[in-house]
């Protein structure tokens, strides 16, 4: 490919020869940033209006918030509400650019990425790309199941939910009514914990109304969690009181029990229960997703990036990694900090003011994080919380986390979305989004008709 950017446009003036996506030239320090997920985007709010040129590179053009996929998977939210673009986060940001593509690799010797539009050279590269599923090498269980990491997978599951309730009426054969009606939920985290009580309230208070044909019994709700409590990150009192919370909507809970294969119809346990579901989300593990030409050996458990306190990762000078993906191994910190919200939006700022001090040539402070404590709601008027020495449950606990929620969705019009549609099904149990507007096939019969 050779690059062909003769024309001045608007703001731009003419693109580096060197780059095959174009960009404006600048004598500017380039910061290019991959992903602009809770990370990237507070690196982009660090930066903005400074002395660098920040290109934030994303294969999505929208910001994601994953803490209410769930909501959306189970009707409450429209997608809009919890997605938006990244050119309306930038507006007015002279100095940062954002560019649609998926870098595919990296390489350190020229200071080059390549993405699947071409090659973009930078002064600072921050990988800020996240996660994806992990299925533990499962792969029957990963073909026939539905993760929650994007917001596709929520409108999946969303469409998977209402095309089996709908088949459900259809069928006269009981195994498959049954089959179609039963919801596995893998992983016994906040985001299992949260999709349970949400689809439990489901089966509570819109089963009745839109499927008067079925008894709300026909609904089954499991969560599936292989440790030998739910919420393992948050302290006792809060594992206890979601168990209870769960088991008081009718949620079916089985601890110690981890999932070992599932066919599309039946989900099986290593301990050898069985269950027979057409519905499998799974929420039980997370791994780093990085591009190509990061050397191996910088690579750490959970597929995270080894960095050192400064952010930067072990072994290069002017890659950074924050966020999901990032891992600072230290005494205190054998695992890394928790892969959550706070530690993304802590990183992303704090990496902004070392950028800034280094290239001025100062020194960079190391990254100290700040607990803010943890959060999960388990349905209507129920949340847990731990914030330091306070742990509460219940009302006060669900009213904390809703405001935290609205405060953290990024733009204006989608607080109010979101607030509004919360103020309706507050008072009404109302979950008005169950259109099925597209055709949901499982992974695994859409591989079959391609093939
Ligand atoms: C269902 C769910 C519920 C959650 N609930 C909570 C919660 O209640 N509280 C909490 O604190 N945390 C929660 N989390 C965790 C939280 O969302 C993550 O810790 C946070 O999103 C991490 O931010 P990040 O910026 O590191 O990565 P992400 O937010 O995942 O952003 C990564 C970005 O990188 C982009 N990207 C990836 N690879 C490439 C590539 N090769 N090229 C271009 N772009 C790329 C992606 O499109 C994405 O925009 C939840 C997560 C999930 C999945």
């Amino acid at each position: 490919m050779t690059a062909n950017h003769t024309k001045n446009h608007k703001n731009e003036t003419a693109c580096k020869v060197t780059d095959e996506i174009c960009l404006p030239d600048t004598n500017l320090p380039r910061v290019v940033i991959i992903g602009g997920g809770f990370a990237g985007l507070a690196l982009v709010e660090k930066l903005k209006h400074k002395e660098v040129q920040v290109v934030l590179f994303d294969k999505n053009n929208f910001h994601q918030f994953q803490p209410l996929f769930y909501q959306v998977a189970t009707s409450a939210l429209e997608p809009d509400s919890i997605v938006f673009p990244f050119r309306k986060q930038i507006n007015g940001y002279k100095n940062v650019l954002f560019r649609l593509a998926e870098v595919e690799e990296i390489q350190p010797s020229t200071n080059t990425i390549i993405t699947n539009k071409g090659s973009v050279h930078y002064d600072y590269l921050v990988l800020a790309t996240g996660t994806t599923t992990n299925f533990f090498g499962m792969d029957n269980v990963e073909s026939h199941s539905l993760g929650m990491k994007d917001i596709r997978d929520s409108l999946n599951i969303r469409h998977m939910m209402l095309q089996n309730l709908e088949q459900a009426a259809i069928t006269c054969d009981d195994k498959e009514q049954d089959a179609l009606t039963n919801f596995v939920i893998v992983g016994g985290g906040p985001a299992g914990v949260e999709m349970a009580g949400a689809l439990a309230e489901f089966c509570k208070y819109i089963l009745p109304k839109d499927y008067p044909e079925y008894p709300s019994s026909i609904m089954n709700i499991y969560l599936i969690e292989a440790l030998d409590e739910l919420l393992n990150t948050m302290s006792d009192k809060a594992s206890s009181k979601t168990l209870k919370y769960l088991e008081d909507l009718n949620v079916k809970i089985l601890l110690n029990e981890a999932v070992s294969n599932y066919d599309g119809l039946q989900v099986t346990t290593k301990r050898g229960r069985t269950i027979l579901a057409k519905n499998l989300i799974w929420t039980a593990g997370v791994k780093g997703q990085f591009p190509k030409g990061i050397d191996n050996k910088h690579v750490v458990k959970g597929n995270r990036l080894k960095t050192d306190s400064y952010l930067m990762v072990e072994g290069y000078k002017n890659i950074f990694a924050i966020g999901d993906i990032a891992a600072i191994i230290t005494e205190e910190t054998p695992k890394g900090h928790p892969q959550v919200a706070q530690t993304a939006i802590q990183q992303g700022k704090w990496l902004g003011n070392s950028l800034l001090k280094i290239i001025k040539n100062e020194a960079p402070k190391p990254f100290e994080y700040k607990d803010k404590g943890s959060l999960a709601t388990v349905g209507k008027r129920k949340a847990v919380a731990d914030l330091g020495n306070f742990k509460f449950a219940g009302y006060f606990a669900w009213f904390l986390w809703s405001v935290v929620h609205l405060l953290s969705i990024s733009g204006f019009k989608n607080r109010l979305m979101v607030g509004f549609n919360w103020a309706i099904s507050y008072f009404t149990y109302e979950k008005s989004n169950r259109l099925i507007i597209r055709n949901f096939k499982p992974k695994s019969l859409v591989n079959e008709t391609e093939e």
